[in-house]
């Protein structure tokens, strides 16, 4: 029996068990800083049960056929379909963002399960005939074991959907830890995925915190690791992980920049790009934190049209109608940022928009800002590189093209690099020479659809493979070679 039922459970083996953890964090509704539920910080004993309970179902669930795991995945998503709208709902109430971003978020979770159900297809091998006189070569693809998924706050439906449909798909057992600060979204999820009938220990939850990670990063039975947070804990994940004999795939933190060349349209490049940097009040590692403008001319006609536009965001409760930005995650997230922005105007920075002292009617206990731009941020500074994420433009100004890419290439992350123009040619160079992995020509927010690697490149990335599609078929598969002799002499015809 739950304490409260504001209790977060795990599911372990097909049971919902409320964790024996000393500690426990409250999950509080960013809005309305109203306590939304409790999050135990569950132990590494907790940790070895879910992992010899997956380990446990693998030895059936990697024996039943391709075509009938993805059956499972069909009513999965059924089921995601029904409880859309609730879904939705709570990622507003634990995460803060709007109900529209919500709702964006959980259809590209669910495209992913859509993805994942051309398992039969994607994990084929391959086979050449004859590679010596009588003798074949084929390659085939099986699941791994246990996998592990751990992620962030700030997309608690999506971002394991971009690795569990395929790890399942695949003949994988799963054990996902989602982030302490938004537990809800996936304990909903988990009602589903038990409802779909998976075998008990196929899928597992369990929440907690850092030690939590650690126990399942120290784990021998633990096969790989999917993870998505910030740059200092992936380079940890990786580094522990991989220490330890695990496949690991850690994405990281970022910095975007977006350039806005001369001839780039100014409506929409000014819709597009405010709804990059401000959309998710910031919280997006898609987020264009870093706004480029190339020439004098551009710099004129863009700059205000940027201020109006961030200025007139309405801010508030997501759940409510016509909000356009809510708050960010904790008080602690919104005093990191007030003093990132503090620090910008230190550099030399100027404010042409101060979001700081947001206050938003009923919800003074909220956690919001409006949108702030820094303009001229200084190149040598800690603000220009720092990732704040938080509704924060940054504003820098180049001469060229060329002094673009050198500033875009400059950086340490490499997550996304957009670029605003009506020039295929300028697009064209970009493209080639930008230094990022996910790469936007007149978009925004460059995020690839579930049947694309989620690319990431440099500080924004560890690893090979990334999340979503064939990557990830590749990640939760090893791949075995069968060399098979017939000699001619043994052929009898019947
Ligand atoms: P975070 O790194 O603080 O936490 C992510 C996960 O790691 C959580 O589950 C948390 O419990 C765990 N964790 C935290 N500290 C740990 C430690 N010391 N040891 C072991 N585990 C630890 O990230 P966050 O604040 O939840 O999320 C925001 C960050 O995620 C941003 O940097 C953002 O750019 C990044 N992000 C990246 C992508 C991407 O695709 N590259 C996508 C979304 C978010």
């Amino acid at each position: 029996m739950a304490k409260s039922s504001s209790t977060i459970l795990n599911f372990i083996g097909g049971e919902w068990q409320e964790s024996g953890a000393a500690e426990s964090l409250e999950v509080n509704n960013p809005a309305t800083a109203k306590t939304v539920g409790y999050v135990p910080l569950s132990t590494s004993s907790e940790v070895d049960l879910a992992v010899q309970k997956a380990a446990q179902a693998f030895e059936d669930w990697k024996q039943v056929p391709p075509t009938e795991r993805i059956q499972y995945l069909f009513r999965l998503k059924d089921l995601l379909e029904e409880h859309f709208e609730d879904l939705a709902c709570t990622i507003t109430i634990e995460n803060g963002k709007t109900l529209n971003e919500a709702r964006g978020e959980m259809r590209r979770a669910i495209e992913n399960v859509e993805v994942a159900c051309g398992i039969p297809t994607m994990m084929q091998g391959g086979i050449l005939e004859d590679i010596a006189p009588g003798i074949d070569e084929y390659m085939l693809r099986q699941p791994l074991g246990v996998c592990a998924i751990i992620s962030p706050f700030n997309f608690p439906g999506m971002i394991p959907f971009w690795f569990m449909p395929y790890a399942l798909a695949c003949g994988n057992t799963v054990i996902v830890k989602p982030s302490e600060r938004t537990p809800l979204t996936m304990q909903k999820v988990f009602h589903l995925l038990e409802e779909a009938g998976y075998e008990e220990g196929v899928v597992n939850l369990v929440n907690g915190g850092p030690d939590t990670v650690n126990a399942i990063l120290d784990h021998p039975e633990v096969r790989a690791v999917s993870f998505v947070g910030s740059t200092p804990v992936a380079r940890h994940i990786y580094s522990r992980a991989a220490k330890n004999g695990k496949r690991v795939q850690a994405q990281g933190g970022a910095k975007n920049p977006i350039l806005i060349l001369p001839d780039a349209d100014v409506e929409m490049t000014t819709k597009i790009v405010t709804d990059s940097v401000f959309g998710n009040a910031g919280q997006r590692c898609l987020a264009a934190s870093l706004v480029v403008t190339v020439g004098e001319e551009a710099k004129g006609s863009i700059i205000p049209a940027l201020v109006e536009s961030a200025h007139n965001r309405t801010v508030g409760y997501g759940l409510e109608e016509g909000i356009e930005m809510g708050p960010v995650i904790t008080p602690q997230s919104k005093e990191r940022i007030t003093g990132l922005i503090q620090r910008g105007v230190d550099e030399g920075a100027n404010l042409l928009l101060d979001g700081r002292e947001a206050s938003v009617d009923g919800y003074q206990e909220g956690n919001f800002l409006r949108p702030t731009i820094l303009e001229n941020l200084a190149l040598d500074g800690e603000v220009v590189r720092t990732e704040i994420f938080g509704p924060v433009m940054g504003l820098v100004h180049v001469k060229d093209i060329d002094e673009a890419i050198d500033f875009v290439n400059s950086g340490t992350y490499g997550n996304m690099a957009c670029l605003f123009t009506s020039s295929g040619a300028a697009a064209r160079k970009f493209r080639n020479q930008a230094e990022a992995g996910n790469i936007g020509i007149n978009i925004g927010v460059a995020a690839p659809m579930a049947f694309f690697p989620f690319s990431g490149w440099k500080e924004s990335f560890f690893g090979t493979l990334h999340g979503q599609s064939n990557h990830a078929v590749e990640f939760y598969t090893q791949t075995k070679v069968v060399v098979e002799r017939w000699p001619k002499e043994w052929s009898r015809v019947f």
